[in-house]
């Protein structure tokens, strides 16, 4: 059986990466999905990938009105929103002494201000017993060298998740965080050096990166009823990486 069969799901950050594989994740479960992002060939890429039950919505997270414009087609498409997945965030690597104003401020506003206000304004649309998602990361608890600030951008996000949980029971929907490791995805290859890719993975007690599919099944079990009674949980999919 599919575990979310008719459930209505946002991605946000689905058009690439992490996201896109819980995208497909839950298209393969039978749900309707809705994804974002703002690059438009990556959002037609998905759409044209998944066909039926799938509608590409360009949005930045960091933008308030672009958000109301996502939860307008969202309303008039599906009318609720059974799964909300906050996922679309950015790291940039600066040192203490590189880094700007302008990268420290589009990292809080993606990372942190953007799930915030996904959220917020989801609120009217949420289904009773709403699953959302915030994608955290291991850097939360393990900042990695070369991205000093991205960690306590995620640090945030975390604290915000349990935040967020105390008004489950009144909200009607339950609020959980899935911290990644260091997955293969386009975002990170970009990132980070391959030497510095060849370091950090040595670190990581199962001796290799996450795939985005892997990341995915764990976002499927948080959104489904099998995880009914979490919230204000982290559940963390880092091959050991930020535990031990
Ligand atoms: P990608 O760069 O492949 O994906 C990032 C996604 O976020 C894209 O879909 C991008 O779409 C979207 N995005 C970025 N900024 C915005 C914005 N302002 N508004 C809307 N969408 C935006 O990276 P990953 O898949 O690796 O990352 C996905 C999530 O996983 C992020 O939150 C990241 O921090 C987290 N993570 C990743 C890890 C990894 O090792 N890969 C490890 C731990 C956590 P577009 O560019 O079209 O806007």
């Amino acid at each position: 059986m599919n575990v979310l069969q008719d459930k209505v799901a946002v991605v946000t950050g689905g058009n690439s990466g992490i996201g896109r594989a819980i995208a497909r994740a839950y298209h393969a479960e039978g749900a309707r999905v809705f994804v974002t992002g703002r690059r438009q060939a990556q959002l037609d890429e998905v759409v044209a990938e998944l066909g039926d039950r799938v509608t590409g919505i360009r949005c930045d997270v960091g933008r308030l009105d672009e958000l109301d414009g996502l939860y307008a087609t969202v309303t008039e498409q599906a009318g609720r929103i059974d799964v909300l997945v906050a996922n679309a965030g950015i790291g940039i690597a600066a040192s203490l002494g590189e880094i700007t104003e302008e990268q420290v401020d589009a990292m809080f506003t993606t990372n942190v201000k953007g799930p915030l206000f996904t959220v917020q304004k989801a609120l009217p649309l949420l289904s009773k017993g709403a699953s959302i998602i915030f994608t955290g990361s291991s850097a939360a608890s393990r900042p990695e060298p070369y991205l000093p600030v991205y960690g306590s951008t995620k640090a945030a996000l975390r604290n915000l998740v349990r935040g967020l949980a105390h008004g489950a029971g009144a909200g009607g929907y339950r609020i959980n965080m899935l911290s990644p490791g260091g997955t293969r995805t386009q975002g990170l290859l970009d990132l980070v050096p391959p030497d510095a890719l060849a370091a950090a993975e040595a670190t990581i007690p199962l001796g290799r990166l996450a795939e985005p599919e892997e990341i995915a099944a764990a976002a499927v079990f948080l959104a489904s009823d099998a995880s009914s009674y979490m919230n204000g949980s982290e559940l963390a999919v880092d091959g050991g990486s930020a535990q031990i």
